[in-house]
């Protein structure tokens, strides 16, 4: 038994097998001695690649229905394809090439010759040559190790793991993962805590545990490879009696966020993708309270257009069934590249160009996602929101371009909805112009993992910081509550939408600021629901400094609770009542209202 640490990011217990993610792509020889056995080993791959699609075939009928794992069967016959394959035996025969040379070389040719026809449908099959041409690699080359493709769930073991690595994972299989880099602020930490899911970082990897059965236990921070069975009886018992903790937060399931005292509050998800929004469900989430939209562009090989945007955001608006989902726009750059955004090498990507910056600079793409959003929100209860906004201006500029697409779109006849429009506070800069942001939006949404790597002047991605990153420092937390109240005083409704809105230690010091809204990861609903529902924060406390609440010229007097932004959402309560039930909450070390 091999036992290897690292640092945890979700308490649970994994057991499976390790597939083993190699980094490095392969290198690819270009000539080989024997073209008969070149020949023979594409035939081989030929053969391997069609079992796996049709292992994904069978799986996305099941999951998706006959029309979504059609592309599958294209797939297949493409792998068959005559001219496919006299390109890749020719380059083999008369060449004297490898085989994933020929495969290579042949799926980028047929890849450019369809990227260049006229029709649309033909177009877009240019990707999925470069698809089974990739495949076919990766099974010559060794690239693809572990039972990939298999039916038998694994656990993943890579250097580290990209956000548009993690995208491409088949997450029903994934039961955990263990990297040697990324931090515990990172996006890979994220996927592991939205899906549930234990996970350990910078832990020392060996490609030799590939195919070997594992055990991560995220409430000892460490993994065991061919673990002894008097081990991994135990641990599966651990498992097991998690999954039945699990189950047990299951009757909380129709019950409301409300304190022992009466105080309600929302309790959304987060989530990157459609396939996300069946755990939304599944955890009962008052809505959704961050789409993290840039998952559908580190999903594509290229800008993904508007209609196939406004089809993703139709189809969460219509599966939320009229609850709130909070779209936020394009938020790429940093650690989330996509090559084909050709975005430039920068010393400190994080303070660079990504985000909002991108979006107010390229008007196409912004304007494109845009329309798709106003066009989906016809759907269902579909609210935007504009990350890393440092001042009024970049608000303004975003919103004089929403109303130009509406324009643009009800000219072409095209049917839109209402948004509602908010802004993410994440760094200090937004904190500190807060008032005059509210009254441009909404809502505010504090995206308090950038809010902690900017106040603290710690990048979030380096592992050697983890120690010092610390989103219980008392400047992020001040700046959490002078948020607050800068939103409330003008009727703007304020939420967290970071890792920290999760954090239960915090949840009581959360509602005596007068938080609105947490939205956490799915999982993690339930749990904060039982947490919220033992809380007594002592009855109504009027807080002295708190303005009163201005009207909102742009809210309706009439509208729903949720659709005025005076009101926090959710509450049949009349206002000067809910507002009363906020206790207050002093970072001084003394309650303000005392
Ligand atoms: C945040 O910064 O807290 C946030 C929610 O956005 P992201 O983690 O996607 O940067
Ligand atoms: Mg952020």
């Amino acid at each position: 038994m091999i036992t290897a640490t690292g640092k945890s990011i979700l308490k649970g217990i994994a057991i499976g097998k390790v597939r083993f993610l190699a980094k490095k792509q392969a290198e690819i020889k270009e000539t080989a001695a024997d073209p008969a056995a070149e020949l023979k080993r594409y035939e081989d791959a030929k053969a391997l690649a069609t079992e796996q699609l049709q292992g994904l075939y069978d799986k996305a009928v099941v999951e998706a229905g006959e029309e979504h794992a059609a592309i599958f069967e294209i797939h297949m016959m493409m792998l068959d394809d005559d001219d496919y394959n006299d390109s890749i035996t020719e380059l083999i025969n008369s060449e004297g090439k490898t085989a994933e040379f020929a495969v290579k070389t042949t799926g980028e040719q047929f890849a450019e010759t369809f990227a260049s026809m006229d029709d649309e449908y033909m177009k877009a099959r240019a990707a999925d040559v470069r698809d089974i041409s990739g495949r076919m690699v990766n099974i010559l080359t060794g690239a693809e190790t572990g039972p990939a493709g298999s039916d038998e769930p694994f656990i993943i073991v890579a250097e580290d793991l990209a956000p548009s690595e993690t995208v491409q994972l088949d997450k029903s299989k994934l039961l955990g993962f263990v990297t040697r880099l990324g931090s515990t602020n990172s996006h890979t930490a994220i996927l592991a805590r939205n899906m549930n899911i234990p996970a350990l970082i910078g832990t020392e990897i060996s490609e030799e545990w590939d195919g070997k059965t594992a055990i991560i236990d995220g409430y000892n921070s460490c993994i065991y490879i061919e673990p002894e069975e008097e081990l991994l009886r135990t641990l599966d018992e651990k498992r097991v009696r998690d999954l039945e903790q699990r189950a047990m937060l299951q009757q909380l399931k129709g019950q409301p966020n409300v304190t022992l005292d009466g105080r309600e509050i929302n309790v959304y998800a987060n989530i990157g993708n459609v396939s996300d929004v069946g755990m939304v469900l599944d955890n009962d989430a008052g809505g959704i309270g961050l789409f993290r939209s840039e998952f559908i562009y580190l999903n594509s090989k290229t800008f993904p257009t508007e209609d196939e945007q406004f089809a993703i955001y139709k189809k969460v608006a219509e599966m939320m069934g009229g609850k709130k989902v909070i779209i936020r726009t394009l938020d790429i750059g940093a650690d989330k590249q996509a090559d084909y955004f050709n975005l430039p090498k920068e010393e400190n990507p994080a303070l660079g160009y990504r985000a909002i910056r991108i979006c107010l600079m390229q008007h196409e793409i912004f304007k494109a996602q845009i329309r798709a959003i106003l066009r989906a929100a016809a759907y269902g209860k579909v609210s935007i929101m504009f990350p890393m906004i440092i001042s009024v201006s970049e608000v303004k500029e975003a919103k004089a371009i929403l109303e130009e697409c509406r324009k643009e779109l009800l000219a072409e006849g095209k049917e839109v909805g209402e948004v509602e429009i908010g802004i993410m506070i994440e760094t200090p800069a937004a904190v500190m112009v807060a008032d005059e942001l509210a009254e441009e939006v909404e809502f505010f949404s504090i995206g308090t993992n950038d809010l902690t790597q900017y106040t603290l002047a710690i990048d979030r991605q380096n592992p050697k910081l983890d120690h010092f990153y610390d989103s219980h420092h008392p400047a992020v937390l001040r700046l959490i509550d002078m948020t607050v109240q800068a939103g409330h005083r003008h009727n703007c409704w304020v939420g967290i939408c970071g890792e920290l809105g999760a954090d239960t230690t915090l949840t009581e010091t959360f509602l005596r600021m007068g938080l609105d809204e947490l939205s956490v990861n799915p999982g993690g609903i339930l749990g904060l629901r039982k947490v919220i529902r033992e809380l007594d924060l002592g009855g109504a406390q009027e807080p002295e400094t708190e303005a009163p609440a201005e009207e909102k010229p742009a809210a309706p007097a009439e509208a729903p609770a949720e659709e005025n932004p005076a009101a926090p959402v959710e509450s049949p309560e009349p206002e000067p009542e809910k507002q009363a039930k906020k206790g207050r909450f002093s970072l001084f070390g003394k309650n303000k209202n005392k």
